[in-house]
């Protein structure tokens, strides 16, 4: 594979201004549309052979919303890529001023493993929807669903405009040697560091998508077992390998005792038989992170599950009880299905104890009392979050979705996202019917107090 090649391919084409053509974008976009629905049965089947991901949940967490993005681009983009008119201040009169939305140009998007098809193509759609042209280097882990993306993209775009390159670090330092006009990566902080650190060579600008540990409150006044049930939920979907996942729970002391057992019946409920790995329950993605995740688990703090078949990678809904920051749990974000839960009784206290530790990528609040709600918002910074709920806000394209801090750089989702890989130009257009000699040599005593009483 020529990587140098289809850069400068692509360079080429965006050069040509081809992209600027807001009907080829649209078209474009509608042509992805088209050839991912053709293709679904064969999306569906990768992902449930790389993770046993049932058709439901793949619809759900992944095309669902790979379509949502698409429609809201080709429906607003021609909005979007809408000159803007702004106010020309005093000093500047007689002139007009405006922001014109510019694509940045060839841009590379690189892609975790653990929603394959939504992290490599949300972001290309948004490059695509704005006027760039992309790379694709999807996650090589899950490699049934790598290989379907390449099929079906690379068979239907020509390369100088969107195309998947598939390989792993190899593959991905190669890439990164080229100059590129923005780099969208999705991935762990650590990679995140080395992505970064390329980039600034070029002084290439970068939206960095990371991971980290996401707190989850469960205050004394919520709803115990609506909060329960959707705490299972978003925990255990895919197994618990979501970025945005309730990482652990910081549950009162008083209703804790309360809180397991509503968890427990939940996850009773939602997975009965979980011995064998059947259809509602995602395995984990490989042997790796099946040993990672096993050694998490420590046995005197089991509450419930714990259960581990490593001949079909499936750990069960796992819930740990009395677990404090102390433990090792508490030192790197868990990405599987194992929930730990630390009871406190002074949420000062335990508001310290995030700060005190890298900012999260997303943050949960499950109560009732407005007042300690707006102190948790107020007090801790994270990247986006949910109150009496978990991981949805990623489903509403008016939100923007990113990290802050060593949780991420930059934000997508929708018009988000278009903004990511737009340049806003702005102009000062003057006219010539008019100019006033104050800015010019001689600067006299009566020109600077005109200019005062301009200025100030
Ligand atoms: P990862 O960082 O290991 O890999 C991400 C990408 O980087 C892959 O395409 C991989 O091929 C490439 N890569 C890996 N090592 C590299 C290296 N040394 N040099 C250059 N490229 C390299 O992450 P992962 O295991 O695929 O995904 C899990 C992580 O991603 C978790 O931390 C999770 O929280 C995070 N994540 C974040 C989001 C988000 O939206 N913020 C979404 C999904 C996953």
């Amino acid at each position: 594979m020529d990587i140098a090649k289809i850069v400068n391919l692509q360079k080429r084409f965006f050069n040509s201004n081809a992209t600027k053509d807001l009907n080829l974008r649209i078209e474009n976009l509608k042509k992805l549309k088209l050839i991912l629905k053709e293709n679904e049965e064969k999306l569906y089947t990768s992902i449930y052979t790389d993770f046993k991901k049932s058709k439901f949940e793949t619809y759900l967490t992944e095309l669902s919303i790979i379509y949502r993005e698409l429609n809201d681009a080709i429906r607003n983009l021609k909005k979007w890529s809408k000159q803007k008119r702004v106010r020309t201040n005093l000093a500047n009169l007689p002139a007009k001023s405006y922001i014109i939305p510019e694509p940045l140009g060839t841009v590379l998007v690189i892609s975790a493993w653990n929603y394959p098809y939504q992290l490599a193509l949300i972001p290309t759609i948004s490059a695509l929807a704005a006027g760039n042209t992309v790379v694709i280097k999807p996650s090589e882990i899950p490699k049934n669903t790598s290989k379907i993306l390449a099929e079906i993209i690379n068979s239907n775009f020509n390369s100088n405009y969107l195309t998947v390159i598939e390989g792993g670090v190899k593959i991905t330092t190669e890439l990164l040697k080229e100059k590129w006009d923005k780099i969208f990566f999705t991935g762990s902080t650590s990679v995140g560091k080395i992505i970064y650190q390329a980039a600034a060579e070029s002084l290439t600008p970068v939206t960095l998508e990371l991971g980290g540990k996401s707190p989850t409150f469960v205050l004394a006044d919520c709803n115990i077992k609506i909060t329960a049930k959707r705490i299972v939920w978003a925990k255990f979907l895919n197994a618990g390998q979501t970025c945005i996942a309730p990482d652990y729970l910081l549950v009162e002391e008083k209703i804790k005792d309360q809180l397991l057992l509503a968890l427990k019946k939940e996850i009773e409920n939602a997975y009965p038989n979980i011995k064998e790995v059947q259809e509602n329950y995602v395995q984990i993605i490989n042997e790796q992170n099946f040993n990672r995740l096993e050694k998490l688990i420590p046995n005197q703090k089991v509450y419930h599950g714990g259960q581990t078949n490593n001949e079909n990678r499936s750990i069960a809904p796992t819930l740990l009880h009395n677990i404090n920051f102390e433990d090792s749990i508490m030192e790197d974000e868990i990405f599987g299905p194992i929930l730990p839960v630390i009871a406190f009784e002074n949420l000062d206290d335990v508001i310290n104890k995030i700060k005190e530790k890298e900012k999260p990528l997303s943050l949960y609040v499950y109560s009732k009392n407005k007042n300690i709600i707006r102190k948790i918002l107020n007090e801790i910074s994270f990247g986006s979050g949910a109150i009496n709920e978990s991981i949805v806000q990623i489903s509403n394209p008016n939100l923007p979705f990113g990290g802050v801090g060593a949780s991420g750089i930059g934000s997508y989702n929708s018009k988000a996202g278009f903004d990511t890989f737009t340049h806003y130009k702005s102009i000062l257009h003057k006219t010539t019917w008019l100019e006033p000699n104050i800015k010019y040599t001689p600067f006299t005593e009566f020109k600077m107090r005109i200019l005062k009483f301009i200025l100030e």
